[in-house]
């Protein structure tokens, strides 16, 4: 018999180098085997002694039919529970080409706008689409989900309300129970006061700095707010309403009744209900709230030939400019969801959001008559599109009758029950509720919405709301944008810090089955053993990755993540009455979220210094340590270092500041650099964060969703993340509005550990190591590696120096940024973690030849900072300063710059026949700050 030959493993398929490019880069690094580098490179001591063991690795196949077997434990249903969360049609055409498109999704953060004119571009539509529907002016690009997004606006009340900063945030009674425990679980970190109250009775006295109303309110109550809010602000106060952006195409917007913030999900708007997220959020402010806005904004600019050219404004708000001084620590938000939410309002345009929203209220009705023609007592009889009946002792009896019938409502005591109607609402689904009630379907009659709480001001005129609405116009729209975009799918992105690696298709497959996407998460239990089985299964191999003992992927970004642990560190020095323990030691070379992140934790950030090596400045820490010592609270280490390199003595970094009676917070964003080889909850941390959007494969879809998974040793334990919806003002302070966070995309990460097993993990690990070292070897001559470890190596990533050439040439390391994209480059990580350089991470999934490709980009840039030292051409009209080059420019009449056509947009041969020309040319972000526009312009304005 012959043996059947086995089929190429899937790590062969996610590691791009084969066995002979694996044999030249090592020789070109100067080893002769993989594991000779890696054991010269990670310090022996903390080195993980065993091998990880894991599931063995399964192939493809077989990890999609785990899946099947494991979404089969799910029960599909028709979702009318509410509570923030509404089952919504997405339209195939954008969820074929958007959320299943990997130029959409496996696109980094827009931080280069010339490449990421596209998204840019939905982005902006989506803050119109917000600023319109709450005529507020202007709308941040998203925030991670609605009841954080709360928590954002207290905090931003309590910054900008400088008169009555004393007093405290009144939450409206009426308002998402999810959302009412985050803010006091925010409240108790930071130790303000927060009072929920029936508003609907008036607003309570003492002092107040701003006020929560929702609109509609979780029991579905509409209420004619303009009062209210008016007696709000004479007293002093700011206002922000929770809004729910379809009702607001009926309703009076929070930016007419005076409201100076609105905020709320967008999920209704064409994303999947996904067990509670991934969710875009939104948050609009009035005008001189602006500058105080957390997360990403979107603004409209200029390029260098005058074309108008959107960019990410007002940066210098953000944590990595900021740090502790940030307006939050959002980073990776929810930008593919946003984009979604965005082409929705687009494809449907504001008639189509209109019909939908009278769709939805009309089936209340439909209920809301049958109901009362019953005898049934409703809450409120003014509503949009939730009904909650009293049905005094029989809540349970009712809704067990309509999960019977495949229905699921909302149980909200022994005698309440909510109906919310949506979308994807049917007259038969209807039908069906009232005869759970024991009541008989009925013609809406009565119950519209009272002539003073109706919206009369026209919203999303802009003809990008109405330009698109056959499908060919709005795949070729779609794929226009994408088009302009550099994502993963052409180019590998070496952005240091980020992980831009493989998410191979097998593992994006699941998130859009039914049996995944299609689940609320209050959904009974019985309904989601198979998400909570996939969930329980992958934490259990995070701890085992990490050496933690406790895991809860709650966190929906690694900023979450953060704030999850430092909250868990708070709790454990509190639950020993340790409460002065408030300092927070952060190497100055750490993420921006790291310093905005403890400071919502209510700690004080003492920065450590840097040694010249880039470790972190050991005297310093002493010092820091001894002066600190009765309060120290945490040190936050990012390891390996925001420099690339193992620090050797990480353990007694560990050691000094337990002994002082301190945590230690390891940042494992740079898990890519560990898995197999070391565990931080081994060699000294007590708890981290991870990031699944960088080493376990979840793409960044352009900024986000994210997973920040927080692990810790068993004594924090008791302080993780509890749920939200049923928090009782514990320990477990709750970090999303949701349990399971982004739940949606797990399957991504789950279906990554069961392809690769423990080994192929590991091999991961050692490949990435080699793809960075290999660069670095290949361009120190070109460009000096800032930071090595033992042997000259580096870690998963290398620093590439560009300052003395700065300083020789004038070319920066931002021209080099802009040349790369002639050479059809996403550039790498810019002045971060230090200013005038290059972070590059290549990651495993590159091939030697992608990877050559880029060495040979740089090599060549080199040679044109050559040509600038040699006098060729003076720095202002280099190419490189020119960069990018547009086909406009390249083929244009005129062209009187010192450097050939073909050296502006063909430097290589390689180049003509896949060449990516940028939409627009190198764009002034200060001026687009300066004079801030962050809707979309009118078309004329391109038409020069
Ligand atoms: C990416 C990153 C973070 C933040 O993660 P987000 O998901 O963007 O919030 C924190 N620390 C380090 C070192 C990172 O690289």
């Amino acid at each position: 018999m012959t043996a059947v030959p086995s089929t190429a493993a899937f790590v062969d398929r996610h590691i791009g180098a084969r066995a002979t490019e694996t044999d030249a880069m090592l020789k070109a690094v100067g080893y002769d085997t993989l594991d000779n580098l890696v054991d010269t490179a990670v310090p022996a001591a903390i080195r993980q002694d065993a091998p990880l063991v894991l599931n063995a690795a399964q192939s493809e196949q077989e990890t999609v039919a785990a899946l099947r077997k494991i979404a089969a434990k799910n029960k599909t249903a028709v979702q009318m529970i509410g509570q923030g969360y509404y089952d919504t049609h997405t339209p195939p055409v954008i969820l074929r080409n958007v959320v299943e498109d990997p130029a959409w999704y496996t696109a980094y953060t827009p931080y280069q706008p010339e490449i990421s004119q596209g998204r840019l571009e939905a982005l902006l539509n989506f803050q119109t689409m917000v600023q319109d529907l709450t005529a507020l002016p202007v709308a941040n690009a998203s925030l991670l989900d609605e009841a954080t997004a709360v928590a954002e606006a207290v905090l931003l009340m309590r910054r900008s309300n400088k008169a009555k900063s004393e007093g405290k945030i009144v939450l409206d009674a009426d308002a998402l129970p999810q959302t009412i425990a985050i803010v006091k679980g925010r409240a108790k970190a930071l130790g303000f006061e927060v009072e929920v109250a029936d508003l609907a009775a008036g607003l309570p006295d003492g002092e107040i700095t701003g006020v929560v109303l929702q609109q509609p309110g979780v029991s579905g109550a509409v209420r004619d707010q303009s009062a209210l809010i008016a007696e709000a602000k004479e007293r002093g106060a700011l206002v922000t309403v929770a809004a729910d952006l379809l009702a607001l195409t009926l309703l009076t917007p929070p930016g007419e009744q005076g409201a100076d913030i609105a905020v709320g999900s967008v999920q209704r708007f064409g994303v999947p209900l996904f067990f509670g997220g991934p969710h875009a959020a939104y948050m609009a402010v009035r005008k001189g709230l602006e500058r105080s806005l957390p997360g990403r904004l979107v603004g409209v600019s200029k390029d260098s030939a005058g074309t108008p050219a959107y960019r990410l404004a007002l940066q210098t708000r953000e944590q990595h400019i900021r740090r502790e001084k940030a307006t939050s620590n959002i980073c990776t938000a929810q930008a593919l969801l946003a984009i979604v939410a965005s082409m929705y309002a687009v494809y449907h345009g504001p008639e189509g959001l209109k019909a939908i929203a009278l769709r939805a209220h009309g089936h209340a009705r439909a209920l809301a008559t049958a109901l009362s023609n019953a005898g049934i007592e409703l809450v409120s009889d003014t509503f949009f599109d939730t009904v909650t009946a009293r049905v005094p002792g029989r809540a349970a009896d009712v809704v067990a009758a309509a999960e019977a019938k495949g229905i699921n409502l909302r149980l909200v005591d022994a005698d309440t029950v909510g109906v919310s109607a949506d979308e994807t609402t049917t007259d038969a689904v209807i039908a069906d509720v009232a005869a759970a009630f024991g009541a008989e379907a009925a013609e809406a009659a009565g119950f519209e919405l009272p002539a003073e709480l109706l919206r009369t001001s026209d919203f999303m005129t802009h003809p990008v709301f109405s330009s698109y609405r056959s499908e060919t116009q709005m795949l070729r729209y779609l794929r226009r944008l994408s088009d302009r975009d550099l994502a993963l799918d052409r180019t590998m992105i070496p952005l240091g810090s980020c992980t831009m690696k493989l998410n191979a298709t097998a593992e994006m497959q699941a998130m859009t089955w039914p049996e995944f996407a299609s689940i609320h998460p209050f959904a009974p239990d019985s309904q989601t053993e198979g998400w909570r089985e996939l969930i329980e299964d992958l934490e259990a191999q995070l701890a085992t990755i990490t050496g933690y003992d406790q895991v809860s992927i709650q966190p929906n970004a690694g900023s979450q993540g953060e704030l999850a642990g430092l909250l868990a560190i708070r709790g454990y020095h509190h639950s020993r009455g340790e409460e002065q323990r408030n300092i927070c030691l952060i190497p100055a070379s750490a993420h921006g979220t790291n310093a905005a992140s403890a400071v919502l934790a209510g700690m004080k950030v003492v920065v450590v210094g840097t040694a010249g090596d880039g470790a972190i400045d050991h005297a310093d820490l002493r010092a820091k340590i001894d002066a600190h010592r009765e309060n120290l609270a945490a040190i936050m280490i990012t390891y390996p270092s925001t420099h690339g390199v193992y620090d050797d003595d990480v353990r007694d970094v560990c050691d000094a500041v337990h002994e002082a009676g301190g945590q230690v917070y390891i940042d494992g964003a740079n898990l890519n650099a560990l898995v197999g080889l070391a565990q931080p909850g081994e060699f000294g941390g007590d708890v981290s964060h991870l990031n699944l959007h960088k080493t376990f494969c979840i793409p960044h879809g352009g900024g986000g969703p994210g997973v920040g998974p927080v692990a810790a040793k068993a004594h924090l334990a008791p302080f993780m993340p509890g749920n939200a919806a049923a928090w009782d003002g514990g320990d477990d302070i709750p970090i999303s509005a949701s349990r399971f966070g982004s739940a949606g995309v797990l399957p991504i990460s789950w279906a990554y550990v069961r392809l690769m097993g423990g080994d192929g993990l590991t091999a991961a690990t050692k490949s990435a190591l080699l793809a960075a070292n290999y660069v670095a070897a290949r361009l120190n001559d070109y460009f000096p590696v800032l930071y090595t470890g033992k042997g000259g190596l580096v870690a998963h990533e290398c620093i590439l120096d560009l300052r003395e050439l700065t300083a020789k040439t004038g070319v920066t390391a931002e021209d080099v940024a802009k040349r790369l994209v002639d050479y059809g480059f996403h550039a790498p990580t810019l002045s971060f973690p230090v200013a005038g350089t290059l972070m590059v991470e290549p990651t495993e999934s590159e091939d030697q030849g992608e990877i050559d490709r880029f060495i040979d980009a740089m090599i060549a840039i080199r040679a044109e900072i050559d040509q600038v030292a040699a006098g060729d051409f003076p720095v202002e009209e280099s190419p490189l300063r020119n960069a990018p080059h547009t086909a406009t420019v390249a083929a244009g009449n005129e062209w009187t710059r010192p450097y050939p056509r073909e050296q502006a947009v063909f430097p290589l041969k390689t180049l003509r026949m896949d060449k990516y020309f940028p939409p627009v040319g190198r764009i002034d972000g200060a001026a687009g700050d300066r004079n801030l526009v962050c809707s979309c312009p009118p078309i004329e304005d391109f038409e020069n």
